[in-house]
């Protein structure tokens, strides 16, 4: 999960303290995510939206999470700004916080080793005791913003340990967990040396939500095999003395939105743009955070070996992939910059013509409304990530397509998409030859072939739309029975 933007608006109260402790009112939602959506801000992401529309469908509630803010000396309080019905909640971090919480468990530790990269995390036992305190700090202050029948939904692994916090403050209410992220196979998490506390803390929801049925089986293997948990035929777990219900509910977008973009006025521009470069064409699209988790040098060296090994394609087909940097900080991302300009130049260089360059790579982001035209212009979409949650530019091509000349969505096998997304070209990311062989399948595929398998994959978009995750995930967290 990329968190949503954090632009603020304006202050319209500030409290420090307790504010409504435990007067009882009509269950409010409260969502915790590192990273909100506050007024004025662009909540354009499929995610800030759902969770906005949550607490609107609701009648309203509180959304806590970190302000953005990095400060010197840190105010130990909360600022809260009053949007329509939602109450934003937002606590800073000191620059320690940032740098051994975010900077360091949550993304330099967690991020890799839940997306199955071990030899990528760093294990430094400072940076989780910061995480432990900033779970801990935050859910204290949370705590103190709660009321008796609220229901509590937390996002991703940055707050692993947020739901035992709470807890821990005497939070006796149902609390849902959702990851955003892959769970990795007992095999992988026990790489962790606090696994077995994060396992601990985890066990204190009542509901935890994953993207996929793999997940679901990933967790419910590490708390049988690990915890001596009992798995029930219902989807409930017992662990730790405590009864959970774990479930994947498949997190999806607003495809009548991303369908109406690509045939706006600016979705028009960009294509028509880019359009009278490639000139007739086909063209070839991958749009990714530039992350080591996205498979980009697979992609470039499929994209490379498609050329060298297929002269006719030569001039033919050109690939954009926009991948704007992102937590460039980290040792890591900069080496795959590194990597990406150095594939991109050796095809560029060994293909390249005076009135052709093979593939175009745009290291910025792009506006919504601009991408989902480009995406329509694609032939091919081409996401093929070594590990993905769900991903969401998977669902957003098929949305933006034509029905009547849709283009072809080439998706690694794992990515969470894949999972009900069986009618795309699915392929292993590692496979250069493979994943070669199936842009090449894509370019010559029949029309009547491309609207079959399209078909399938927009009935799938629509059915597991964003609207269904949250409403889901609610109902399942409406049923579950807080502890006595
Ligand atoms: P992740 O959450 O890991 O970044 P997803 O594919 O699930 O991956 O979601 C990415 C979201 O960010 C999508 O809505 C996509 O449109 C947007 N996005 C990704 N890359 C870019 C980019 N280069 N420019 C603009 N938006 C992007």
């Amino acid at each position: 999960m990329q968190g949503p933007s954090a632009a603020r608006g304006r202050p319209l109260s500030f409290r420090h303290g307790r504010s409504h402790l435990w007067a009882s009112d009509v269950s409010r939602l409260i969502v915790a995510s590192n990273r909100t959506a506050t007024p004025g801000a662009d909540r354009s992401g499929g995610l800030a939206v759902a969770l906005a529309d949550a607490l609107t469908e609701r009648g309203g509630g509180v959304w806590f999470g970190w302000s953005g803010e990095v400060l010197d000396h840190g105010s130990r309080g909360v600022r809260i700004f009053a949007d329509g019905d939602i109450d934003f909640v937002l606590a800073d971090l000191t620059r320690d916080e940032h740098a051994g919480y975010y900077l360091g468990y949550a993304n330099d530790t967690l991020w890799p080793v839940f997306h199955y990269r071990v030899d990528l995390a760093h294990f430094d036992e400072a940076a989780f005791e910061v995480y432990a305190a900033v779970n801990r700090r935050f859910a204290g202050l949370l705590f103190q913003q709660l009321r008796r029948d609220d229901i509590v939904w937390i996002h991703d692994y940055h707050f692993l340990l947020f739901g035992h916090e709470l807890r821990n403050n005497g939070w006796r209410g149902p609390i849902g967990f959702f990851l955003h992220i892959p769970f990795p196979p007992p095999e992988v998490l026990a790489a962790l040396p606090q696994h077995q506390r994060l396992a601990r803390a985890l066990a204190d929801c009542d509901l935890i939500g994953f993207q996929t049925k793999r997940d679901v089986g990933n967790f419910t293997r590490y708390m049988t095999e690990e915890h001596g948990a009992e798995a029930g035929e219902d989807g409930h777990l017992r662990a730790f003395g405590r009864k959970l219900r774990v479930e994947a509910f498949p997190i999806g977008i607003d495809p009548a939105e991303f369908a109406r973009l690509a045939d706006g006025a600016e979705a028009r521009e960009a294509a028509g743009r880019l359009g009278r470069l490639i000139e007739n064409r086909a063209l070839v699209i991958g749009v990714d955070r530039m992350d080591y988790s996205k498979g980009l040098p697979q992609r470039l060296e499929a994209f490379g070996r498609l050329l060298d090994e297929h002269e006719g394609l030569r001039g033919r087909v050109s690939l954009l992939q926009i991948a704007p940097p992102s937590r460039e900080n980290v040792h890591a991302y900069r080496e795959l910059r590194e990597e990406l300009d150095r594939l991109a130049g050796r095809v560029n260089g060994d293909h390249s013509d005076l009135d052709w360059v093979p593939i175009r790579y745009l290291a910025r982001g792009y506006p919504r409304e601009q991408l989902a035209g480009l995406y329509r212009l694609a032939r091919v979409g081409l996401v093929t990530p070594l590990h993905d949650g769900m991903n969401l530019v998977a669902k957003e091509y098929v949305a933006a397509q034509q029905p009547e000349d849709p283009g072809v969505l080439i998706l690694s096998e794992f990515a969470g998409a894949a999972e009900r997304m069986e009618a795309a070209l699915l392929v292993n990311p590692h496979d250069i030859g493979g994943v070669a062989g199936a842009i090449r399948h894509a370019l010559e595929m029949s029309l009547e072939e491309r609207i079959e398998r399209w078909q399938a994959l927009d009935a799938e978009v629509r059915r597991n739309d964003v609207a269904r995750w949250r409403r889901s995930f609610l109902d399942a967290l409406d049923t579950v029975r807080a502890p006595a």
